[in-house]
């Protein structure tokens, strides 16, 4: 099929990659010059593993454009995948979607699928229908069609979702846009555009509710003399629990969680209805994130200590900052004259540009020299792997502040480092 989308961002970017790696031809809109001319040269914007291999194996079949008019007549299906970042009171920012719709309204042909991915509140895709009306007297229908994929997974996400949903009002619009998801053989769940939209909030808080719970779980560990590793093994193989999202830790970052959540509570709160379990969610997730400078302060002063703070990003395998818990500990550590040396792969760069205080070291180890503490933030497999003998060496006092438990706590205590996870 002739598929237009509009953003290249993660979610854009991957969702026409993979459309064309399915043998769609795919024409990618943005409107930020340098994105779609550093996508020209192949070059991509941000680290996703395995995205640019499958740039350039689909390059035949992908075309990168500001110009939105002259491309979009002949697609058949135009998704729209641009940002709905946070505004000030935790309500979705849906200028960037309106600002399409309107745009794309202008441009239309008989018969095309208007199809919203980016996350939206519901009743946006009605609105969009109402915009599109007021341009466009020809056929046309808007879809629902939220993304779940994840970043660092993001291909195999889109390639092998556990479901794809479909919100329409429309059964030929959904009988197309099912077969252009048929060769993912995933369960497609049809409903209306509202449930549509809502199942995407839905879901995301449902999965930061079980963090925030876990790590409560974690904080009662720590004080009653618990291991949060095995209850979490002892509640995860209930099936009806699941082992997924009981990782104890300092919370959940990202341009996702922690955005749908406060929007789904400002979504409530506009609907009178007092969400209570999504507010402490919320609560426990931004007091999760100071719990290392917590245990920090208990061990040493901060000031001119030398702190080693390995993992920036959000996640492993993303460069994303967006609400990584990083920023916040980076701010308070140098707010409090501590000297930092830190490490990250790929986030690293975009960090240099808000903390220039920071020494950013090539390899975790550098970054350890002297320390007087370790803090982890991220979990990436070099900060797992870490030789723990080598650590204890490198340091000038060996404390670890484990915030995502992957370090083996009795290697660690054997060799004398005092070692502080959470919730073991
Ligand atoms: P992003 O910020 O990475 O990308 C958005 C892109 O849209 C940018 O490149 C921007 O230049 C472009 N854009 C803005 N206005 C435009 C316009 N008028 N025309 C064309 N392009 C325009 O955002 P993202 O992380 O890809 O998220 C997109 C949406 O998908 C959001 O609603 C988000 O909540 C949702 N989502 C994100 C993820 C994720 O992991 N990032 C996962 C699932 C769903």
């Amino acid at each position: 099929m002739k598929i237009a989308v509009y953003g290249s961002g993660y979610v854009g970017l991957v969702t026409a990659v993979c459309l064309a790696d399915l043998k769609n031809q795919v024409t990618c809109i943005d409107i930020d010059e340098s994105k779609i001319s550093n996508l020209n040269k192949g070059l991509v914007p941000f680290f996703e593993p395995g995205l640019d291999e499958l740039i350039q194996k689909n390059k035949s079949r992908l075309n990168f454009t500001i110009d939105a008019k002259s491309n979009l007549k002949s697609a058949e299906i135009i998704f729209i995948a641009v940002g709905t970042p946070q505004r000030p009171d935790g309500s979705a920012e849906l200028k960037y979607v309106f600002q399409v719709v309107e745009d794309l309204s202008h441009n239309l042909t008989d018969n095309q699928l208007i199809v919203i991915k980016s996350t939206v509140p519901p009743g946006t895709c009605q609105a969009a229908e109402e915009i599109i009306k007021k341009n466009f007297s020809g056929k046309f229908a808007v879809l629902s069609n939220p993304e779940f994929l994840r970043q660092g997974s993001a291909i195999y996400d889109f390639m092998n979702p556990d479901r794809v949903v479909i919100g329409t009002s429309k059964e030929s619009a959904s009988k197309l846009l099912a077969k252009l998801y048929a060769p993912l053989k995933c369960p497609i769940v049809t409903t209306d555009l509202i449930s549509s939209e809502l199942i995407k909030y839905a879901s995301n808080s449902f999965l930061a509710t079980k963090i925030s719970f876990i790590n409560s779980i974690a904080n009662l560990s720590e004080k009653v003399g618990a291991n949060i590793d095995d209850i979490a093994k002892g509640m995860g193989l209930d099936k009806r629990i699941g082992p997924l999202f009981l990782k104890a830790g300092i919370g959940y970052g990202g341009s996702c969680f922690p955005k749908d959540v406060k929007a789904l509570l400002n979504i409530s709160q506009t609907n009178n209805i007092d969400f209570k379990i999504l507010k402490a969610v919320d609560e426990v997730n931004e007091s999760q994130r100071l719990i290392p400078l917590q245990k920090l302060e208990a061990k040493l002063t901060l000031k001119n200590a030398n702190i080693a703070v390995l993992g920036l990003a959000f996640k492993p395998d993303t460069d994303d900052l967006r609400e990584a818990p990083s920023l916040t500990i980076l701010k308070s550590l140098l707010a409090k004259g501590a000297k930092i040396k830190a490490w990250d792969p790929v986030a690293e760069e975009k960090v240099r540009e808000i903390y220039q205080e920071v020494i950013y070291c090539p390899s975790p180890y550098e970054a350890l020299e002297d320390a007087d503490a370790l803090i982890i933030i991220t979990e990436w497999p070099q900060v797992k792997n870490l030789n723990l003998t080598k650590v204890k060496n490198l340091m000038r006092n060996p404390l670890i502040i484990d915030g995502r438990n992957v370090l083996n706590k009795k290697q660690a205590t054997k060799l004398g480092i005092t070692y502080l996870g959470i919730g073991r």
